[in-house]
């Protein structure tokens, strides 16, 4: 009987071996730390972790062993919305969708972003909580995608951009709170931090600007006091939450900066004053040159949009890439988002290639959807390059991204946490 229990106990082992160890040989590694192209590395994965990383490993002979072209980490967009994707429907849309379609559907999105080799993204706004939900769930492997950070529902003001009852009937649109995200003074300001803090909430978004999609005339104005900003910055930071300023008029920008927000999403109208702050305060730019392409084309559609965002996607879009391109040639820190949802999910990897278009070289816009954005998280010693230590979460693409960047469209093969999600 003691004979019968040992043998069971190797094979148990000899299969965990098997199972738990992995070598990939990648014919070129980017190494995003020293901005370095290296030949024939090896990586050697042991469970959800990078265990060697070298010419070669030195691994279990039972190892499994799978040839790539060339890896890289594990890509991160700081600015998507996985509970939903623009459409001609989409405003008639937030009147039939309950908040499990919402879910669902954010599964699914989520899945196409793993699928795009992104294995992290920052989800600042959202319908319902909805991607908090599927944080959780993704966290607990209920379900497979991304590792999200995400803000739940957005902070704005009455009529602002991410008043979820903008453009309502009036006995429709009532008078939403702090809870529902609309906030008018210092007191709601808090509350609402403190509310997305309760809903399990990561980060802060806030709309410091007018928006483009929002039922309402002004893309670009102000819509935050400078008071209220500073409130939702000193409580979020006292929860240990940095804040997300989506802003595209400069007013209302410089507020944010000067309040002490982390990130700028979309800048669009952002001026020399502005790149100045800031440079000095270390706000990184996260641009979304996708979502600006994409609504500029849809604005030659007839009937798209409604009649009051069609200007605004018109003039908004295409001033985008033109930002970026001064931003980055300015020495603004810049970290990689798309706001896919208003653009395609699964195409994140199109912002590269505007990205290298308005002038910034291949390796550092890799280096924006890597190493950058691990700083901006928080999670540096964890993930953003590969290297021992570091969680296994690595991609492989046809072709070599720092000669053609569209080769980021190419991905053959997502591991995260140590999980291989696709092998071509
Ligand atoms: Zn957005």
């Amino acid at each position: 009987m003691k004979r019968v229990v040992i043998s069971v106990f190797l094979i148990t082992a000899c299969l965990s071996a098997y199972a738990d160890s992995t070598v990939l040989e990648c014919a070129r590694l980017i190494d995003v730390e020293n901005g370095e192209v290296l030949k024939n590395r090896q990586i050697l994965v042991e469970g959800n972790r990078i265990a060697a990383v070298g010419k070669t490993v030195d691994a279990e002979e039972n190892a499994e062993r799978i040839a790539l072209d060339t890896c890289l980490p594990g890509l991160m967009d700081m600015h998507v919305h996985l509970d939903g994707e623009l459409s001609r429907d989409g405003y008639i849309k937030r009147f039939q969708k309950n908040p499990a379609d919402l879910a669902l559907t954010a599964a699914h999105y989520g899945q196409l972003t793993l699928q795009a080799g992104f294995t992290t993204v920052r989800n600042p706004g959202d319908s319902f909580n909805v991607t908090v939900a599927l944080r959780n769930a993704i966290n607990s492997g209920i379900t497979s995608g991304p590792r999200i950070h995400t803000a739940a529902k957005t902070i704005a003001t009455t009529g602002g951009h991410g008043d979820p009852s903008n453009g309502y009937r009036h006995d429709l649109a009532g008078d939403p709170g702090p809870a529902e995200g609309v906030v008018n003074g210092v007191e709601d300001a808090r509350k609402a931090v403190r509310q997305r803090y309760k809903d399990g909430a990561d980060l802060i978004k806030i709309t410091a600007t007018g928006g483009v999609l929002s039922l309402a005339k002004s893309g670009q104005n102000p819509q935050f006091t400078a008071e209220e900003l500073e409130a939702v910055v000193q409580t979020a930071n006292d929860y240990g939450m940095h804040v997300a300023a989506h802003s595209h008029g400069a007013e209302g920008m410089k507020r944010a900066i000067l309040a002490g927000v982390t990130t700028i999403e979309h800048g669009t109208f952002m001026d020399d004053e502005i790149i100045g702050l800031m440079k000095e305060r270390g706000t990184y730019y996260v641009p979304t040159i996708s979502a600006g392409r994409f609504v500029a084309e849809k604005a030659g559609e007839e009937g798209y949009f409604p009649d009051v965002v069609r200007p605004k996607a018109a003039s908004v879009g295409p001033q985008i890439q033109a930002t970026f391109a001064k931003a980055y040639a300015s020495g603004v820190t810049i970290a990689f988002g798309t706001d896919a949802g208003v653009s395609p999910h699964g195409a994140n990897a199109l912002e590269f290639v505007f990205m290298v278009e308005a002038g910034m070289p291949e390796m550092e816009a890799i280096q924006s959807a890597t190493v950058t954005p691990s700083i901006l998280l928080g999670v540096e010693d964890q993930l953003g390059s590969i290297r021992p230590g570091k969680l296994a979460d690595i991609v492989a693409v046809v072709g070599d991204p720092t000669e053609d960047i569209s080769a980021l469209s190419q991905v053959a093969f997502v591991m995260k946490d140590g999980e291989i999600y696709r092998n071509q």
